[in-house]
């Protein structure tokens, strides 16, 4: 599905659609891209996107719509109460995710919100695959804190294990006879785990957890934000569901939890998220905070159109087809990367390729940023936007010493159905330039270091003079082109 073999050996992706609206995109030259790193304080949330060639940042809102989903916002129904656009979303989400019950949020995080009010007392542990940057945030926020039980497997960057989103079940049991069944209001399984490297678990490893979950009597939460490309992962790896349909696989993902949340910037369209369930009770607990926190229970916060195109959007993720854009993409990005020697994270998950710059550029000290490094040499040569996943994204202790990241990785995102394999060639022809010239990328350092969430807005410079002889070394074996 959407990849073909090569004559010659290999797998080619093939797009199983046509682009019928476009975008005009800006590729300025080398000099200007020098001169728009140093505006943006050398990191790259704060590039414009006019200076932006290929937006690999993130697939949060990204993701192409489809003709049909657009078509269906044009009867978008905008009463208040009793739209017949929420009706549509609910029996969309009960087709697809088998849940009867939906509460409507703005996006991924307010479901979090709902949730973690609803269930997370002062002193609570919620075991966790691995936590997203938003769900800490929450349990933190209410008082409690998360246990994070990955088979240790998992950190190895290089790697052929097919699962590495899976829960190590050994350490969930111990986990929970440690801090007491009472202490734990539920277990957090997130579908392709997104911060280490977008990977997929096992529909066997969730089997496991839905059995201690009973053991136990504890709830079991599923965050559903990457679903539809962990189910095909699921259809591509595990012997078992080989001969399964999309629509077979995601409903016996979702069939073993109780809560089923998502982020539908992902999952389906370009804003909006949810909460479902099939168990009343449950659905009666968050019910009111809708009104307080969202919007009325049949739109919560999101518009109509949105809601149109949600639903849509949910029924297009049993297209194996569409689904299989993004992780076909990728798998070709990383294998030709790899070919070429380049470090990179591996099996290749969802959402992005990630580039290990911590082997990339051995002779950075962790201090000065490698990924950071890594993402404002490869945009100046390329005026490609990937996003900085290490140190730079972490914190400080009380004492100002940098506290460094397990892992150093320049993401590069690959939304749905966006680019073209001509875009991706262009990819692995810039970073194998990079690769091969990698000892004149240098480190960073901060002029400007806000107290929270400092990789957003904070400002950097060279530790010398390094960008420029980068670019120079680009005009030397490029001459005048682009
Ligand atoms: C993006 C994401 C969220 C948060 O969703 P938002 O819509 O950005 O608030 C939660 N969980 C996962 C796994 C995500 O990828």
């Amino acid at each position: 599905m959407g990849m073909v073999k090569f004559y010659k050996g290999g797998d080619m992706p093939l797009e199983l659609h046509k682009v019928r609206v476009v975008q005009k995109l800006h590729l300025v030259p080398v000099e200007r891209r020098l001169d728009a790193m140093k505006e943006a304080g050398f990191n790259t949330f704060r590039l414009g996107t006019k200076d932006v060639y290929l937006d690999m940042l993130t697939d949060s809102g990204t993701n192409a719509m489809s003709d049909n989903q657009l078509a269906a916002m044009m009867h978008a129904d905008d009463a208040y109460a009793g739209s017949q656009s929420f009706e549509r979303l609910q029996k969309a989400v009960e087709d697809v995710l088998g849940k009867k019950y939906l509460l409507p949020v703005h996006q991924g995080r307010a479901a979090e919100n709902v949730i973690c009010r609803t269930f997370v007392k002062p002193g609570n542990v919620i075991p966790m695959n691995y936590h997203f940057t938003t769900v800490l945030a929450h349990v933190t926020e209410n008082g409690g804190k998360i246990e994070e039980l990955l088979h240790d497997h998992a950190f190895q960057l290089k790697s052929d294990h097919p699962f590495k989103g899976n829960m190590d079940i050994d350490k969930l049991e111990k986990c929970i006879q440690e801090n007491g069944v009472e202490n734990i209001p539920f277990i957090r399984m997130e579908a392709s785990t997104n911060l280490i490297g977008g990977q997929p678990f096992s529909l066997a490893n969730l089997m496991d957890v839905r059995r201690i979950a009973d053991k136990y009597g504890i709830m079991l939460v599923l965050d559903a934000s990457l679903i539809g490309e962990n189910a095909y992962l699921i259809k591509q790896r595990e012997e078992n569901w080989k001969e399964n349909s999309m629509g077979e696989i995601l409903k016996m993902m979702t069939g073993l939890a109780d809560l089923v949340y998502f982020s539908a910037r992902k999952l389906s369209s370009s804003r909006g998220g949810g909460i479902c369930t099939n168990q009343k009770a449950l659905y009666a607990k968050m019910e009111a905070m809708i009104p307080l926190y969202e919007g009325f229970l049949t739109y919560g916060g999101i518009s109509v159109r949105e809601i149109e195109a949600m639903a849509v959007g949910l029924r297009e993720t049993l297209d194996e087809s569409m689904i299989c854009q993004s992780p076909s993409y990728i798998k070709y990005l990383v294998e030709e990367l790899e070919k070429r020697g380049i470090p990179m994270v591996t099996p290749p998950g969802v959402l992005g390729a990630h580039v290990n710059a911590m082997e990339f550029c051995k002779h950075i000290p962790q201090e000065e940023y490698p990924a950071g490094a890594l993402a404002a040499a490869f945009y100046i040569c390329s005026g490609i936007r990937g996003m900085e996943r290490g140190t730079m994204s972490s914190v400080r202790d009380e004492e100002g010493k940098e506290i460094l990241a397990d892992v150093e990785l320049l993401r590069l995102a690959v939304p749905r159905r966006v680019f073209t394999l001509s875009q991706i060639n262009y990819v692995i022809d810039r970073m194998t330039w990079l690769w091969d010239n990698r000892h004149l990328i240098g480190g960073l350092k901060f002029t400007y270091e806000p107290p929270v969430l400092r990789f957003f807005m904070g400002g950097l410079e060279p530790t010398s003079d390094w960008p420029s002889k980068l670019m120079d070394k680009f005009r030397k074996d490029f001459g005048d082109s682009l």
